[in-house]
This record gives C-alpha cells, sequence and structure tokens, in this order.
C-alpha cells in the first residue's frame, strides 16, 4: 500500500467519487473534504502528501484555500493541484501565481488525472537541481549532469540561466510556466532572475536555439511553454 495520502477537497459528489475511485485504483490513499474550511483543517491535521483542490466550493473559495496552505508553514511544501472550469482562466492564473503546482481542468479524464498527479508527486521528490538526468526534445538534448546543450548534435553555450530555463521548459513539453514559477525555478545563487528579466534571458535563448528558438513559446499574459516538434 502507497503511503502516498491525497487530500481530494471538492463539493461535487460525482467528481469526488470519480477522483477517489481512480486515485484508490493506483494504490493512493485518500481523504476528502466536501468543503473548503473542512479541507484546511483535514490538510493540517493528516499532513497529505498532495492536495486536489476544486476551486468553486461553497463556503471559502479554493484560491483562499491554497493561499492559506501556502502561507502556512506547516503546509507550504504540500503540494496542490487546482480542479477548475475551463472557464476559471484567470483563477488559474491567480492559483499559480499564490503557489499551485499545477491545475486539470474538468472534464478531465482519469488517465489524465493520474499522468498529472504523479507528474507533480515526482517534481515534488525528486531533487530536480541535482537530478542527473538527459532530456531529449526533437533534436535538442539537454544533459543536466555535464551542462551541455545540444542541437542537431552541435553543442550550443549556454548561460547557466538559460540552460535552467531550457531545462525547466523542456522537461515539461506542453505546460504552460508563468513568469513567477519560471523567477522561483530559475533562480541560482549567482544570479538574480525577475519576471522582467525572464524575458531577456528566453530572448537570448530562443536566439541560441536557432530555428529551434521557435519552440519556446509565449503564452500572452501568462508566460512560456516548450512545444513538442
Ligand atoms: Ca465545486
Amino acid at each position: 500500500m502507497s503511503e502516498t495520502v491525497i487530500l481530494v477537497i471538492e463539493d461535487e459528489a460525482d467528481i469526488r467519487e470519480l477522483v477517489e475511485y481512480n486515485l484508490k485504483r493506483e494504490g493512493y490513499q485518500v481523504i476528502s473534504a466536501r468543503s473548503g474550511l473542512d479541507g484546511l483543517e483535514l490538510a493540517e491535521q493528516k499532513m497529505p502528501t498532495l492536495v486536489l483542490l476544486d476551486l468553486m466550493l461553497p463556503d471559502v473559495d479554493g484560491l483562499t484555500v491554497c493561499r492559506r496552505l501556502k502561507s502556512t508553514p506547516a503546509t507550504q511544501k504540500i503540494p496542490v493541484v487546482m480542479l477548475t472550469a475551463k472557464t476559471e482562466e484567470a483563477d488559474i492564473v491567480s492559483g499559480l501565481e499564490i503557489g499551485a503546482d499545477d491545475y486539470i481542468t474538468k472534464p478531465f479524464s482519469p488517465r489524465v488525472l493520474i499522468a498529472r498527479l504523479r507528474a507533480v508527486l515526482r517534481r515534488d521528490t525528486g531533487d530536480s537541481s541535482e537530478a542527473q538526468e538527459v532530456i531529449y526534445a526533437g533534436e535538442i538534448r539537454i544533459d543536466s549532469g555535464r551542462h551541455e546543450t545540444t542541437v542537431s548534435g552541435k553543442r550550443i553555450e549556454l548561460t547557466s540561466t538559460e540552460f535552467r530555463l531550457l531545462y525547466l521548459l523542456a522537461g515539461r513539453p506542453g505546460w504552460v510556466f508563468s513568469r513567477d514559477q519560471i523567477v522561483d525555478a530559475v533562480r541560482g545563487d549567482d544570479t538574480i532572475v525577475t519576471d522582467r528579466t525572464v524575458d531577456v534571458h528566453i530572448a537570448g535563448l530562443r536566439k541560441k536555439l536557432g530555428p529551434k528558438g521557435k519552440q519556446i513559446e509565449t503564452v500572452r499574459g501568462v508566460g512560456y511553454r516548450f512545444r513538442e516538434e
């Protein structure tokens, strides 16, 4: 039995049951709450591994719950995945900005749900900064152990910030990273990256990637994503 405990905060019984069923089938332990306040209480009592959080809740809304979780020292490290309707795009952005780790839009397939949660859990347990991993993104090869990038077999020289940026974006193709998330992820000991300088680093990175630079797409009002070829 997995030690992974997932707290599901969702007021709609149908969705909650569907989620619970699928998570349990994957071997996760599930606890659930029907309201934001109950969810917060459970999170603090049980310290779950991950929180799956609906944004539209009857008492305190999901964004408030997320903010509370992320501003309370005991719970701030617990990853939060938001469950949202497509129409709540502004909420998705706010949620990511206040520290949510990912989101899933309704309606979703159980397969997508499980894949997203696994990815977040993997990210959470693995110390990505130390991971010795090679990412292949089409013609681009990024070797984090050697700190080396090649495009179509040819080595390109990136600054450490550009390298971190590429590693982050290409490591999760299709995923939209907000500027804040990027700032957090690429911050180094020696470099200060702000949400404004992110754009400058992205521009530099695109240039060095040549034609492949087009794979880094700007998502207006949000941030950037790496498009798969
Ligand atoms: Ca709801």
